[in-house]
């Protein structure tokens, strides 16, 4: 696994950027105090990126950037003296960043920068332009970011490779190409994804002022016009990216319980909605599952509703396990919803029973207790229904499971019923 290196020989300093780091940062760090220890580290560890002191007790010039650029390792310069010319002299070198050590926001600065370069390893950028200068340019740009890049020389081909590779996560792209131009690949491209799903720069050059408003207004995020600075290239794209990633935190909390962070029920009905057209329009197979747990009340009144809440969070997390491949939600209190698209009902039935005894032999560790619960579970198979209507009939079955002893699946179909008995510390009541 590739990890952040920060070279820093004050203690004080340290003390501060390793604070910073621990709360901060999304991937493991190391810390050298001078040259030979980050060479030392370097020689037994794969570092994606590198926060270099320009001043260390062994390497006072700045000679320890030599060493992570020889090394084919991203380096941020961090500094407590900023010098024009030495700025220029490290961006020319192929530094990243040069971000001054002001105060303990420039470490934030610093670990917040590190984490999106970190993430942009993962994003694949796709360049559209016809110039083949001005993407060789832009791509050394991009790479130092760590991005993957890909090229598309018209608006056609940026289109199909965006259709194509899913794994492209922005576009930046050019007004004037030939076939297909800038304005018209965006309208393309937002008529099914959206400004808060897929980020977009435009580059307009300098001497159209008006394009860069036309960007916008069709549908680009940003805009960058060229010729540009170093700078300003990274910090837009930067500033983009993080607006996407916030924009999806947001989203996905939306659409999360908050105690179990299982999804939710709306959620759960903008899924299924989805998978209950598919299945009727392709004729397969859909199935609904109702997991309600037994006696519930019962834990809350005896063992406080701390404890009812450890075992909601609990049984969440082997739901998530359990149904990774199919969509569970929260449905409600103490009930569960998931949905089995593309088995049939008696593979479902199987899943639901294995799940089912391996709740009812779980021990369960609250804060001051171990305890057994039981689930019981209404199924529903689609014929012709309704969402609305297959979700009812689950329900109905998972009524009749309740009143048939609990600890159960039943199915409108079919029934399961091996109820268990269960050792003394476990609660079950009659
Ligand atoms: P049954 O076997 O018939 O399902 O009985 P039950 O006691 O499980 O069902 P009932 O619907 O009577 O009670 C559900 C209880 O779940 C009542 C409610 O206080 C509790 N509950 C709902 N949400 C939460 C929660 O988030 N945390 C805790 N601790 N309890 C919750
Ligand atoms: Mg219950
Ligand atoms: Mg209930």
């Amino acid at each position: 696994m590739s990890k952040l290196l920060i070279i820093e020989d004050s203690v004080m300093m340290q003390k501060v950027i390793k604070h910073v780091a621990e709360a901060e940062l999304d991937c493991m760090f190391d810390i050298a105090a001078t040259k030979q220890e980050a060479e030392r580290l370097i020689s037994c560890n794969e570092y994606f990126l590198a926060l270099a002191d320009l001043h260390l007790p062994d390497a006072p010039n700045g000679e320890i950037v030599d060493s992570l650029l020889d090394e084919g390792i991203a380096t941020i310069v961090l500094t407590a003296s900023m010098d024009d010319a030495k700025k220029q002299q490290m961006l020319d070198k192929g530094v990243l960043d040069y971000i001054l050590k002001e105060n303990r926001d420039s470490y934030f600065h610093a670990i917040k920068l590190a984490n999106q370069i970190h993430y942009n390893k993962n994003v694949t950028v796709l360049l559209a332009d016809d110039s083949a200068l001005l993407r060789r340019h832009i791509r050394r740009h991009l790479e130092q970011m760590l991005f993957n890049v890909q090229e598309a020389v018209n608006g056609i081909e940026a289109l199909n490779a965006i259709k194509e590779n899913p794994e492209i996560g922005l576009l930046i792209t050019d007004f004037n190409m030939p076939e297909m131009d800038g304005i018209e690949l965006i309208r393309n491209i937002r008529k099914t994804r959206t400004r808060d799903i897929f980020p977009i720069i435009g580059l307009s050059s300098s001497n159209d002022p008006t394009l860069s408003a036309q960007f916008i207004k069709n549908g680009a995020n940003d805009f960058l016009i060229t010729p540009f600075i170093h700078e300003e290239f990274q910090w837009r794209i930067l500033k983009t990216m993080e607006e996407i990633k916030l924009i999806q935190k947001i989203t996905d909390s939306a659409n999360r319980d908050y105690l179990t962070m299982l999804h939710n029920r709306r959620y759960f009905f903008t899924q299924a909605k989805k998978l209950h057209e598919q299945a009727k329009s392709a004729h397969s197979s859909l199935n609904i599952a109702l997991l309600d747990i037994d006696h519930f009340k019962k834990i809350n009144d005896e063992y406080g509703h701390d404890a009812g809440d450890a075992i909601l969070i609990q049984l969440s997390k082997q739901l998530k396990h359990a149904f990774s491949e199919y969509t569970v939600a929260r449905y409600g209190g103490e009930e569960f919803i998931v949905i089995f698209d593309a088995i049939n009902l008696d593979k479902t039935m199987q899943i639901l029973e294995s799940f089912r005894q391996k709740i009812a032999s779980t021990k369960y560790r609250t804060t001051n207790k171990t305890l057994s619960f039981t689930l019981s579970i209404g199924v529903a198979t689609l014929t012709d229904d309704s969402l609305e209507g297959l979700i009812k009939k689950a329900d109905l079955a998972l009524y009749e499971a309740k009143e048939q002893g609990r600890n159960q699946v039943v199915s409108t179909c079919i029934h399961f019923s091996t109820p268990k008995k269960l050792s003394n510390e476990v609660l079950l009541p009659a």
